[in-house]
């Protein structure tokens, strides 16, 4: 973070400047505010636009300036949706049973099904909620995982989202601070008493009726990610936004909060190992590992590359990566992989031989040779089909796979450098049904919620369903909304 510079310490001086001048007080002065919303991304403006809806004044506190406001949500494109019909957008039908089903799969059972449901049920019917907000909607793109059925796709994505919410939440009276961090929430007797915030270097303390937490995970906090994953952390790539450093989290935990998820637990995926350290977002994101096969630095395979529907398995990739040595592996293929899927915004790494893709990314040719090879020799034929579990597979060889298994033999061969690029941690704070958070000992706080990142540990245990990010975000974050009004209004 402190490669932001003073540049940019100046224009969140002026921001902050121009904000508190546009609402005619310091944001310190004005101590009145119903609802506080600490993090400015889809979860916050779902809270902050219904719990004003219900009549509650609501200031957002955003640390990032407003270019860049929005955290992860602004990388967004979909979110999964339960409905019984075909929509606009949507083909067929998606039903309880079945969203359901895809969350218990990947979770492995790791999951809270009473708040998996409320989510589950919460997506059914929010469209209209989210257009009457200004959300655009388009079909999914061809090769965009197979999502047409299940994920709504925003026009615009989520940062076109996002500028909706904004414009309403202006329109609506929402005060939003922008470079100002929540720095730590006074937790006496089960409430939050006070709030102390930072902006352009000074602290001011609030004290609102309510306070809903949505402030991310803190999977930009390399030194907390060092505390689980030691010197690997350093090879990560964040996707997302770098101000997610967790401090809400870890102030809430240090004050006896009941903690929720796995702490090594996380969203990551495979992405371009050319990918900046920050902020990357979706072009960095490789789609290609089900079409040829993957190695490690040694130019060994290591795991089934064809085992599921990219949907259910992409976000595996993260963590296998991460897991293995140096954090670093490569994906092979040949021309006939190359238009199955989406490229990343970096071009391949082409070459007319094996050997020769292996030196231009710096692996042993005679050792990428050998595998390849046997990977070639293991194949059995069968008739491909990239959108379906096909029956292409290998046989005698470990690991297998699965599915998509097609000989590398086509010049020109291609070939990527992957990362694990992580998207967001698990560890949260615990949440009842109506985004309550919880303490150890069970009880709830009194006027204390959280929605998004910071609690989707309840219903993502492990594993990772696409778009079930911002459907956690938007449901609880209308649940948060609805309950913190209540406060104010009571
Ligand atoms: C590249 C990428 C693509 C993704 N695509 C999808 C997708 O298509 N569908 C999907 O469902 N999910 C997707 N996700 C995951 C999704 O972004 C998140 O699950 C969701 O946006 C979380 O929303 P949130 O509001 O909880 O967090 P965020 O959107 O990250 O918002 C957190 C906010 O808190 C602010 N903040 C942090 N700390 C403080 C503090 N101390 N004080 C004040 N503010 C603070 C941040 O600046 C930020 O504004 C994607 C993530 C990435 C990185």
């Amino acid at each position: 973070m402190a490669s932001l510079g003073n540049g940019l310490l100046q224009m969140c001086s002026r921001i902050r400047y121009y904000v508190a001048q546009a609402r005619g007080a310091a944001i310190g002065e004005n101590k009145a505010y119903d609802l506080l919303v600490a993090g400015g991304g889809n979860a916050a403006l779902c809270a902050a636009l219904t719990a004003r809806e219900a009549g509650a004044s609501v200031l957002v506190l955003e640390h990032a300036p407003p270019a860049l406001r929005g955290g992860n949500s602004r990388h967004t494109r979909n979110l999964r949706v339960m409905h019984e019909k075909p929509t606009a957008t949507l083909t067929g039908s998606y039903t309880e049973a079945e969203y359901w089903a895809d969350l218990l799969g990947v979770t492995k059972g790791k999951t809270d099904e009473r708040l998996a449901r409320v989510v589950i049920r919460g997506t059914s019917g929010i469209l209209p909620w989210m257009e009457a907000r200004g959300v655009r909607f388009q079909p999914s793109l061809h090769g965009t995982l197979s999502l047409s059925r299940t994920n709504a796709f925003f026009l615009g994505g989520g940062k076109a989202l996002l500028n909706a919410y904004y414009d309403v939440a202006k329109r609506m009276g929402i005060d939003v601070a922008y470079c100002t961090e929540v720095r730590s929430l006074a937790l006496e007797d089960g409430r939050v008493r006070e709030v102390e915030i930072e902006s352009a270097g000074s602290k001011e303390t609030l004290r609102p009726k309510a306070v809903v937490v949505s402030s991310g995970g803190f999977q930009a906090n390399i030194e907390w990610l060092r505390e689980y994953w030691g010197d690997a952390a350093d090879n990560f790539v964040v996707r997302g936004t770098p101000y997610a450093q967790g401090r809400v989290l870890r102030n809430l935990l240090d004050q006896g909060v009941a903690p929720v998820g796995d702490p090594t637990q996380f969203h990551a995926i495979a992405v371009d190992a050319r990918a900046p350290k920050f902020d990357g977002g979706i072009v960095t994101r490789l789609d290609c590992v089900p079409f040829g096969i993957v190695v490690d630095h040694e130019a060994k395979r290591f795991y089934d590359e064809g085992e599921d529907l990219w949907p259910k398995r992409y976000a595996a990739w993260g963590r296998l990566l991460a897991q293995r040595p140096q954090q670093i592996a490569y994906a092979i293929m040949d021309n006939k992989a190359e238009k199955l899927f989406m490229p990343s915004v970096f071009p391949a790494v082409v070459a007319e031989s094996v050997a020769g893709l292996a030196k231009a990314l710096g692996l042993d040719p005679g050792a990428l040779e050998t595998t390849v090879r046997e990977f070639n020799q293991a194949v059995r034929r069968g008739v491909f089909d990239s959108g379906a579990l096909d029956g292409c597979r290998t046989e005698g060889i470990d690991p297998p796979k699965t599915h998509w298994a097609r000989r590398i033999d086509e010049p020109p061969f291609l070939g990527y450098p992957l990362r694990p690029g992580i998207t967001f941690t698990y560890l949260g704070v615990k949440v009842d049904e109506n985004a309550r958070v919880l303490l150890e000992d069970g009880q709830p706080c009194g006027n204390l919620f959280a929605a998004g990142e910071i609690m989707a540990g309840n219903i993502l245990g492990q594993g990772y369903v696409a778009g079930t990010g911002m459907a956690i975000g938007t449901v609880f974050g209308r649940i948060a909304g609805r309950e913190a009004a209540k406060i104010a209004r009571h």
